[in-house]
């Protein structure tokens, strides 16, 4: 993949320009921001229910679980041309990649009819070019950040790898190579005999794939969590167990409310993954915050069978091979933040990949994480439209753990009052409208 200039540096603002910032949540976002700023100077405490410090329980985040990829190649939204036509076929088949919990869906209907509107040909073309652009800033964003974690042993450069089992799936992956080619993603094809030569303890249900050479993961995203979170302690950070319940701005500082008490600074970002949306709402803003569910199901021994991290696009999920095991990891549930998990979406992950791997032995856990999604596949990253002092950096859906870095030093920049390596316009909180019926 071809690179942006790191346009960003890390020397510090000036001390006029320093300020006081909570961050609200530990996830990979939260964890990015609170050590960008930092380096730039400011004083960050990082709040958290369950922050990956004293080997407290992380399951709830969604950087806990992930398929562990930095997926560099990631640049086409979810809302494709002509995905209106396929998604009910996709709901018919339970075993599919795609569910909805269909209690959810009056709530729901806001988040996909912007998503419909943003599949359109328009659209689509708009959207590509920013997710691109914000990919290959990925690598300069994080890449300096697991240094500093004392993690960087935890890469695995190996790339990763889209098989396919039908041949509209294999046509409609070509039709998008020039795509990607555009924004820099470099790509292998690969045909039946070099996926077998490259992986032979996959089942032979593959017509070929792609290789993503510029691709790789992180052996466990959880550490790269915890190891985030001493980085920030020995430069000085705090990082607070407890639920931020809402925020409050005076008129000399803002304020983050815990468990009663008031923790008054001059600036917040917000980086709760999908439970942002409750937080801005609170400060009265809208944002077309929506919720995608995603399993994973581990196999321990099973990363002795898979050396690519696997993506059958078909079944909407990654086979990741990791220290604790094989991870396969994906598929979406649209639905709320409060159902509990669906034993059906845990039982068809851990089938499929018994077909793809047949020397799998049993799975050892299930794990439900909840993506925050927009609804055009791109974050929010910017400054609350009610509350400026106030700066939102969530909505990552499928690529958080792969941009979390990046973002982290655009909040840097929003809060330093530096201008970002990138216009932000299309990652404004606001930019969908607040009533989706008004054209
Ligand atoms: C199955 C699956 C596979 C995925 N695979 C990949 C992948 O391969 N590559 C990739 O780049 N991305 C992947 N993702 C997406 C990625 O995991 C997410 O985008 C990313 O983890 C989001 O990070 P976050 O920091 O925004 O949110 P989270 O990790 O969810 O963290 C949010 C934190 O905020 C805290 N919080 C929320 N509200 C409050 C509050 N009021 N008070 C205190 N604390 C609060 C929560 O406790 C939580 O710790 C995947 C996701 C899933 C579900």
């Amino acid at each position: 993949m071809t690179r942006d200039p790191a346009p960003l540096s890390e020397v510090p603002v000036p001390a006029e320009r320093r300020r006081s910032v909570v961050v609200v949540g530990a996830g990979v976002v939260g964890l990015s921001s609170a050590l960008w700023l930092l380096r730039a100077g400011h004083g960050v405490t990082v709040v958290d229910e369950n922050p990956p410090v004293d080997g407290g329980d992380y399951r709830r985040a969604c950087t806990f679980g992930n398929a562990a990829t930095i997926a560099v190649s990631a640049c086409l939204p979810l809302a494709t041309p002509g995905i209106v036509r396929r998604v009910p076929a996709m709901l018919a088949d339970r075993r599919g990649p795609l569910a909805i919990s269909w209690r959810d869906l009056p709530g729901m209907a806001p988040w996909l009819l912007s998503f419909l509107k943003a599949s359109r040909p328009a659209e689509f073309d708009r959207i590509v070019p920013v997710l691109g652009r914000l990919l290959r800033l990925a690598e300069d964003g994080h890449a300096s950040l697991m240094t500093e974690s004392g993690v960087a042993g935890l890469k695995r450069s190996i790339g990763c790898m889209h098989l396919f089992r039908g041949e509209a799936a294999l046509r409609a992956a070509e039709a998008s190579f020039a795509l990607r080619e555009r924004e820099g993603v470099r790509m292998e094809r690969l045909d039946v005999a070099a996926v077998r030569d490259r992986e032979p303890g996959l089942a032979p249900l593959y017509r070929g794939g792609i290789f993503f050479p510029d691709c790789y993961s992180i052996d466990d995203p959880h550490r790269y969590a915890e190891g985030l979170a001493r980085a920030i302690v020995a430069r000085g950070g705090r990082i607070l167990r407890g639920r931020a319940a809402g925020i409050e701005s005076g008129p000399d500082a803002v304020s983050v409310v815990i468990e009663g008490e008031r923790l008054s600074v001059e600036r917040i970002v917000v980086a709760g993954g999908a439970w942002s949306r409750r937080l801005a709402a609170g400060l009265g803003d809208e944002i077309r915050l929506g919720v995608e569910r995603g399993h994973h199901v581990l196999f321990p021994g099973g990363e002795k069978l898979l050396a690519t991290p696997t993506l059958y696009p078909e079944d909407g999920f990654y086979m990741t091979p990791l220290g604790e095991g094989l991870r396969s990891a994906g598929t979406i549930e649209l639905g709320g933040l409060d159902r509990p998990p669906r034993a059906l979406r845990t039982a068809v992950i851990a089938e499929k990949t018994r077909a793809f791997l047949p020397g799998l032995g049993a799975p050892s856990r299930d794990w439900l994480g909840f993506r925050p999604s927009m609804p055009d596949s791109l974050p929010v990253i910017g400054r609350s439209p009610t509350e400026p002092r106030v700066i939102y950096a969530f909505g990552h859906g499928h690529l958080g753990l792969t941009l979390g870095g990046i973002t982290g030093r655009i909040v840097a920049d929003l809060v330093g009052d530096l201008p970002p390596p990138i216009d932000l316009a299309p990652l404004r909180p606001d930019r969908f409208p607040r009533n989706p019926f008004r054209p």
